[in-house]
């Protein structure tokens, strides 16, 4: 795809898709950069690609583009903008299996959970197709005498989108099908570590008429997040990332007058009753522990057992041993290698303070190796129990296979912990009855609940609610909330006077008469 490909590049130098391009203005350009970066397939270290740090002129092009786009794109029909969407979802349909290659090699998840990754933006884009009546404002006959007020949603201007490695499908299509169908244009800086699928993605939306402009990438780290947060043209920005980037962003863009959303790290628990499924409940916590190595936002990262299911860690542990550790485009895989090797060692040496903090240690996977791929970064299913609130383990974010047991006595106990650990991402709760879930959903101080759902990522009609330390900002990416978070509310209030209409007397007070 031109994207990525860049035939003038000697393949062997520069990996099998030669160097990344920006899209500037409609056409995707060779960065004048000089600082670029290895995009490494985390199974086998094999170089795939090399991406760009843009300059400053660049980022400044991209920005101006946005912003010279933005004036005819918001007159642009809505049923017309709606209608690129159809054709993108049409298009991200057809071609989502060569897309979940790339983001494979170049992100480690195994195939389906990479076709997962894809479907779930894809559900984005399906939903923007609906903005007609999503952008619907309201309206009021008759607030006074021949007097009406009606709201309008009108599109910001040129918006920016900063992504993380962990979904590079699912959260640039989270973001600029969104932002662009209400009207507004947009420059998506997607993560650097593998940013080869996002710009299969952005590829498909130029190919499904985005016009030139509406739409723009630039690649890169700090120096350019820090430029979009920074310019006056940009006018929103929606992040999702790190807590400590995420606060860094949503502190600098909001000095600068942005309206930002910053979704944010995470750590998520389950709660388990006596009276849940054991099966079903097993099964749920280990493929949310551990597919996608932990990766997830919404991963669980800690069990809390109840009463009588501590006796349940010795058959979670079994079940756990069963998950096959390989590259992610090996059959059967379940557990695909972290994102880098600097990943691993950092979850390896917080697999270790677990140990020397005194957690015990079920199973330890610090010394898996993959038969042909010895190089991989790849960490094992690991799981302590006997973990308390001070060690490492509980309190940071370890974005890898590992999950951590706390047993308590009672529901209450349970969601005491929950409520007082900072993060509020996600939380699951393993039941059959109906009045213990009802007391959970309303006791429990975390943004999205599943009850009996292991991950529960709502769908596009709902917003993303991650809340306290895991979000910054009142509005969520996707659905309403999007709508909402990439438009002004303009409210207007009118009289219209009938030619007979008499003048009346002067009004000196607030009120409509
Ligand atoms: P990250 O914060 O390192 O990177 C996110 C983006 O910020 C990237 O585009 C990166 O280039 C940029 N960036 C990195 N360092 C920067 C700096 N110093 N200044 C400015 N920009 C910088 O995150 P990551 O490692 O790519 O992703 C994993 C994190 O994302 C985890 O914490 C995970 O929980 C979180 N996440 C949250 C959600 C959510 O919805 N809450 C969803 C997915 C991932």
């Amino acid at each position: 795809m031109n994207a990525i490909q860049n035939v003038t590049q000697n393949q062997s130098q520069t990996g099998q898709f030669g160097k990344a391009k920006l899209l500037i203005n409609g056409e995707f350009v060779d960065s004048q950069t000089t600082v670029w970066q290895d995009i490494v397939n985390p199974a086998t270290q094999q170089v795939l690609g090399q991406v760009p740090f843009a300059t400053a002129a660049e980022v400044n092009a991209a920005i101006e583009s946005a912003q010279n786009a933005f004036e005819s794109w918001r007159q642009t029909p809505i049923q017309a903008r709606m209608r690129i969407m159809l054709k993108l979802q049409e298009l991200i349909r057809g071609k989502a299996k060569e897309i979940a290659k790339v983001l494979t090699a170049e992100q480690g998840k195994t195939l389906t959970d990479a076709e997962g990754d894809i479907q779930r933006g894809l559900e984005v884009v399906e939903h923007a197709c609906s903005i007609g009546t999503l952008q619907m404002g309201e309206y009021v006959e008759g607030v006074a005498r021949g007097v009406d007020s009606y709201t309008l949603q009108q599109p910001l201007g040129v918006c920016a989108g900063i992504t993380p490695f962990n979904f590079p499908a699912m959260i640039p299509l989270w973001m600029f099908p969104m932002a662009i169908v209400c009207g507004n244009t947009f420059v998506l800086k997607p993560s650097e570590q593998d940013p080869l699928s996002t710009m299969m993605l952005v590829e498909l939306a130029i190919e499904a008429g985005i016009p030139k402009g509406v739409l723009n990438v630039v690649h890169g780290g700090k120096e350019v997040v820090d430029m979009l947060c920074t310019h006056e043209h940009i006018k929103a920005i929606s992040f999702v990332g790190s807590t400590a980037v995420g606060t860094h962003v949503y502190n600098l863009a909001g000095q600068h007058g942005k309206r930002v959303q910053s979704m944010m790290g995470a750590k998520n628990h389950a709660v388990i009753m006596p009276d849940a499924n054991k099966g079903q409940t097993l099964n749920a916590l280990v493929g949310a522990a551990f597919g996608a190595a932990g990766q997830r936002c919404m991963a669980l990262s800690v069990a809390v057992m109840v009463g009588e299911t501590k006796h349940w860690i010795d058959e979670l542990v079994e079940k756990t041993k069963t998950l096959k550790v390989n590259a992610g485009h090996e059959d059967n895989t379940d557990i695909g290698p972290v994102i880098s090797a600097r990943a691993k060692a950092r979850v390896l040496e917080l697999i270790g303070s677990g140990v020397e903090q005194g957690a015990k240690l079920h199973l330890d996977g610090r010394d898996v190796v993959v038969p042909g791929y010895e190089q991989g970064n790849f960490v094992g299913a690991t799981i302590f129990s006997g973990v308390s609130t001070d060690m490492r383990i509980y309190k940071e974010e370890v974005f890898g296979p590992v999950l951590a047991i706390i047993c308590v006595d009672t529901l209450e106990q349970a969601m005491a912990l929950i409520n007082a650990n900072p993060f509020g991402n996600g939380v699951g709760l393993f039941t059959q009855s109906g009045a213990t879930a009802r007391t959970f959903q309303n006791q429990i101080n975390i943004g999205q609940v599943g009850i009996n759902i292991p991950i529960p990522v709502p769908v596009p009609f709902f917003s993303f609610t991650g809340s306290r330390g895991s979000k910054l900002g009142d509005l969520g990416p996707y659905g309403k909330q999007a709508v909402q978070f990439y438009t002004q509310t303009k409210t207007i209030t009118s009289r219209w006077f009938e030619d007979s209409h008499e003048a009346g007397e002067v009004n000196t007070t607030i009120n409509l008469r």
